[in-house]
């Protein structure tokens, strides 16, 4: 008789989780899922595809402007109908989970609809079945949550983007807490789809971390849609009144609003999991302590993607997930790289981004220099918008090296992507110059900048 009844239980079936638990399957391994929520995790379900589709939604309302310019005339003003993108979020999210469930099975994965707790380092307890299962390996890939913070009396009337997809009625009049990701890419999205959108934050600016120029950028691009922001206040005081919710400030301002939205930065997903009482160690975040082999101190646990608080992004937790599985049923020696990791912020204007900002660079390197492109986009002189792009390179002045490259405008998250290829190869600011441009297009600044 086998010693445990898995050889691997997975807790979570989100990215890191699911592609962990495919990847051992494909090696032989018995494997178990436990999910208490939704097959997919926060990306699938509640994060960056439901996002995405909403941040399409959004764009259509530059569209039919900008379309005038072009000759096109609308017979009726478009409208747009909330409920409709709900459903239609639904559907395209209840496929992919399924797809998320069937690539488990497909690969000999049993998936169980159950919360599960870790009992000891062998033993996981499903919660809903109230039954025990042992393992020779437990991978937790539990995520993270939203934090709501500061603590203020009625933040139970405010909601995180836990809940901003499926919301019954449309928010026309929306507060919107920080200025990290998550707050710009809402306020995006809802001031397009004809939301009144003010953004309260603690800082003087937005995106706290990313360059200067793709900050300020941004704001001005989210003010020129007509977003209105509260710098260095928060709300103070949240009260629940017939017509709305009546927010007080810390500057003793107030505002009515449908809705808050507070998207004030996200915890591993930790608590009560029974990491603690297995013996597994957690950092001062609440995150699971790991090695870069994604080892807890406890040799038979294991843990993944943003429950470890490293690199939140899914494609992080994807590699983590496959390098995992290669390294523990594989027989390999993976140990994920975190550097130089591209990535998109997808408010609009959008930011693509990899390497490291001006500011980072010339804390490291002696000799910085610095290449701009800001220039009117191509559509916009018959569509008459006023947008700028705005793209910087960050050069390594010693070596050539192209230390970091930043994109604020249409499509820098597809750009993003392949300059990530070159940042990761080392190229040099002379391999960009180098390399022919394609023509006419916003990209081929990238190599005619000097
Ligand atoms: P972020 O860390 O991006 O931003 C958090 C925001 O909350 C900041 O403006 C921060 O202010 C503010 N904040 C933090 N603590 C407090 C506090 N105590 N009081 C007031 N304000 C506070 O978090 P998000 O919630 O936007 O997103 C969570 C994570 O999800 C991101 O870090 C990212 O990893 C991931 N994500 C990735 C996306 C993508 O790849 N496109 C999209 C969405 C999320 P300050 O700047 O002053 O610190």
């Amino acid at each position: 008789m086998a010693e445990y009844d898995v050889d691997l239980f997975v807790i979570g079936a989100g990215s890191g989780g699911v592609r962990a638990a495919r990847i051992a399957g494909g090696y032989g391994a018995k494997v178990m899922v436990a999910e208490e929520f939704r097959i997919g995790g926060t990306c699938v379900i509640r994060g960056c595809v439901p996002k995405k589709l909403y941040a399409y939604a959004s764009r259509f309302a530059d569209d039919f402007e900008d379309a005038k310019g072009f000759g096109w005339s609308f017979p009726e003003k478009p409208t747009f109908d909330w409920h409709k993108l709900v459903q239609a979020k639904e559907t395209e999210i209840s496929r992919l989970s399924s797809l998320y469930r069937k690539g488990v099975e497909g690969s000999g994965g049993v998936m169980v609809q159950s919360r599960a707790e870790v009992v000891d380092a062998h033993t996981v307890r499903l919660m809903h079945e109230g039954r025990n299962v042992t393992a020779k390996y437990i991978l937790v890939a539990t995520g993270g949550s939203p934090t709501l913070v500061p603590p203020i009396p009625g933040m139970e009337h405010a909601i995180s983007s836990n809940e901003v997809f499926d919301l019954k009625e449309f928010p026309r009049r929306l507060l919107i807490v920080g200025g990290g990701y998550i707050a710009v890419e809402f306020a995006s999205v809802f001031a397009r789809l004809g939301a009144k959108v003010t953004l309260a934050m603690r800082a003087e600016n937005v995106l706290r971390g990313f360059d200067e120029d793709m900050r300020n950028g941004l704001r001005d691009g989210l003010e020129h849609a007509g977003i209105h922001f509260r710098f260095c206040a928060l709300p103070a005081k949240i009260e629940k009144l017939s017509h709305g919710l009546d927010v007080t400030f810390t500057d003793g301002s107030t505002g009515d609003y449908d809705q808050v939205l507070v998207a004030t930065g996200r915890h591993p997903h930790t608590h009560g999991l029974g990491l603690e009482k297995a013996g597994v160690e957690l950092n001062r975040s609440g995150a699971v302590k790991v090695d870069g082999y994604s080892r807890t101190n406890i040799p038979s646990i294991y843990a993944v993607g943003d429950v470890t608080h490293r690199l939140n992004l899914t494609p992080v937790a994807v590699r983590e997930g496959h390098a995992f599985a290669d390294n523990v049923f594989g027989g390999k020696d993976i140990n994920v790289d975190r550097d130089d990791v591209a990535t998109a912020v997808f408010s609009t204007p959008e930011i693509g981004t990899v390497g490291l900002t001006e500011t980072q660079a010339r804390e490291i390197f002696d000799v910085v220099d610095i290449y701009r492109a800001n220039f009117r986009p191509l559509k916009s002189t018959l569509s008459g918008r006023q947008d700028r792009t705005i793209m910087k390179l960050v050069v390594d002045g010693t070596s050539d090296r192209v230390l970091g490259a930043h994109i604020l405008g249409h499509d820098a998250g597809e750009m993003a992507q392949l300059l990530g290829v070159a940042v990761k190869m080392r190229a040099t600011k002379a391999d960009f110059d180098a390399t022919m441009a394609v023509h006419p297009t916003a990209a081929e600044e990238l190599v005619t900048m000097r």
